[in-house]
């Protein structure tokens, strides 16, 4: 198992990276879904790449897909199928900083998921939130499917036909594009993180770090829009790095 923590402080408290936000955890990039997502480690950057297709079932499948079902949470489905010639990629820094300012996310994939299915924020358009006529469009993962591709904009739903994703807990989401892990609503001791800043983020360790503190994301436990819960609707604390 490869550690790559960056230099810890000491005693005397001096620190080589930035102490507030520590390394992001390599153990995390093991979560990822290594059909659809390759992490390639180069120096003190992180390069995610993905194709986008998901390993679980939804309705946004072909029919002839093994993994195609019948909806159980869709009632309406937007245009279009899981696949095509998608590809994400995403370069971070292993150590990334919170910013001086922080960043409104825009329109198109805003993270990568564990699953390789790209995260979008709680926009459909330029102006337009999430509303009732886009939630019902959603399937148990969260997602439809767009002319950008199949992507994610809420919490999965709790339904025996989720296997993959995360509701209510601590499991990895995947990594926005500050750099910054996005997490569950949960803490991994089970409980609501109670010291979260604007965006869902604060210092704390993780199921993949052990002892180390170090800047991350959760899934704010408000409701957006009646029963759904959006992935990430705050602004970036990081420094956006583009997704392409
Ligand atoms: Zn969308
Ligand atoms: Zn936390």
């Amino acid at each position: 198992m490869l550690v790559l923590f960056s230099c810890k402080s000491d005693d005397n408290g001096s620190n080589v990276t930035d102490p507030d936000s520590g390394s992001t955890p390599v153990s995390a990039f093991d979560e990822f879904n290594p059909d659809a997502v390759t992490v390639s480690f180069d120096g003190d950057e992180i390069t995610i790449e993905s194709n986008g297709l998901p390993n679980h079932t939804s309705p946004y499948w072909e029919e002839t897909n093994p993994l195609y079902i019948e909806p159980v949470i869709a009632v309406a489905l937007t245009p279009g199928r899981i696949g095509g010639d998608r590809s994400y990629s995403l370069t971070v820094p292993t150590s990334p900083q919170i910013a001086s300012t922080s960043t409104a996310t825009g329109l198109g994939a805003i993270g990568i998921s564990v699953t390789g299915v790209p995260i979008f924020n709680d926009l459909e358009g330029p102006n337009r939130p999430l509303e009732e006529v886009i939630v019902e469009t959603f399937d148990y993962a969260g997602a439809h499917n767009g002319p950008s591709g199949y992507h994610y904009h809420i919490e999965s739903y709790d339904v025996p036909e989720n296997t993959e994703l995360s509701y209510d807990d601590e499991k990895l989401i995947g990594i926005m594009s500050d750099g910054f892990l996005l997490y569950g609503r949960r803490e991994m001791d089970g409980a609501y993180p109670n010291d979260l800043d604007e965006s869902g983020g604060h210092l704390g360790a993780t199921q993949h770090s052990g002892d180390e503190e170090f800047y991350h994301y959760h899934i704010v436990n408000e409701f957006y829009l009646g029963n759904v819960i959006a992935l990430f609707a705050g602004d970036l604390q990081g420094t956006p790095n583009a997704i392409f």
